[in-house]
């Protein structure tokens, strides 16, 4: 089936409302519905890509609560906690890691409107000891009931709406693509419109082709490229 305008336009809608500098990084979160969750809170909130370190042996795998969302949101997998917070903070991304303890603020307190991650941790024991020794926040979210802890993907969707909130009140979040750097933003755009010539760009290792303005492929493909478009 053709890309229809409307489809391109809502496309180009959502993309223009993405924020290249907020994300998550989930540390040996492993259960498939609480993933999937987190990933469809990251789509509802604006957010490019969620960063993940697994357990070793244990395979990502998400489920029907995601909705979709995964092929919205990039899962990013890293080998180790350290090796993902390296490449956040190289980013620029200031890290605010989740912890019970005392030591740690409460997230109400905290500004997330400059470049920041949210650091989530597994559903047994939360963070590892060696990250929470390398975030530069530790936040937590006060609990009133008789339970310690809430599910992680609900600690994970308070985090990122008090940060939509904090940007939209700071009148900081894009409209109109700004919050993506453009090379991504073409790269993105062209994968969400047009997935399966994606997908096999990459596997010719050629470049995706140009779009126009209405989303239409400027480049003559071959016969059974142009059936997936
Ligand atoms: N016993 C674990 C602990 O002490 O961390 C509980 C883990 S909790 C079920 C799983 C994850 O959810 C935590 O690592 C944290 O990322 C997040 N989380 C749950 N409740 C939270 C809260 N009140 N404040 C901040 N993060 C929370």
């Amino acid at each position: 089936m053709p890309l229809l305008p409307r489809r391109f336009e809502r496309l180009k809608a959502v993309l223009n409302r993405r924020m290249g500098d907020l994300t998550v990084l989930l540390e040996h979160v492993d259960k498939p519905h609480n993933l999937s969750a987190i990933l469809r809170s990251c789509d509802a909130v604006g957010v490019m890509e969620a960063h993940v370190v697994s357990l070793p042996g244990r395979p990502r795998t998400l489920n029907d609560t995601a909705k979709g969302s995964q092929k919205w949101v990039e899962l990013l997998a890293h080998a180790d906690g350290a090796t993902a917070l390296a490449h956040l903070k190289e980013r620029g991304l200031r890290i605010f890691g989740t912890q019970l303890g005392v030591a740690a603020r409460d997230y109400r307190a905290c500004d997330y409107t400059g470049p920041c991650a949210f650091v989530l941790g597994a559903e047994k024991w939360g963070l590892s000891e060696a990250t929470i020794q390398l975030v530069d926040q530790a936040i937590f979210i006060p609990m009133q009931g008789m339970v310690q802890s809430l599910n992680v993907s609900v600690a994970a969707a308070t985090l990122l709406f008090e940060a939509l909130r904090q940007r939209q009140q700071a009148g900081l979040v894009p409209s109109r693509g700004e919050g993506i750097e453009p090379l991504r933003y073409q790269r993105i755009l062209f994968e969400w419109a047009y997935p399966e010539v994606a997908r096999w760009c990459r596997q010719q290792g050629r470049p995706y082709p140009e779009l126009n303005g209405e989303g239409t492929i400027l480049e003559e493909l071959p016969r059974t490229q142009r059936l997936r478009c």
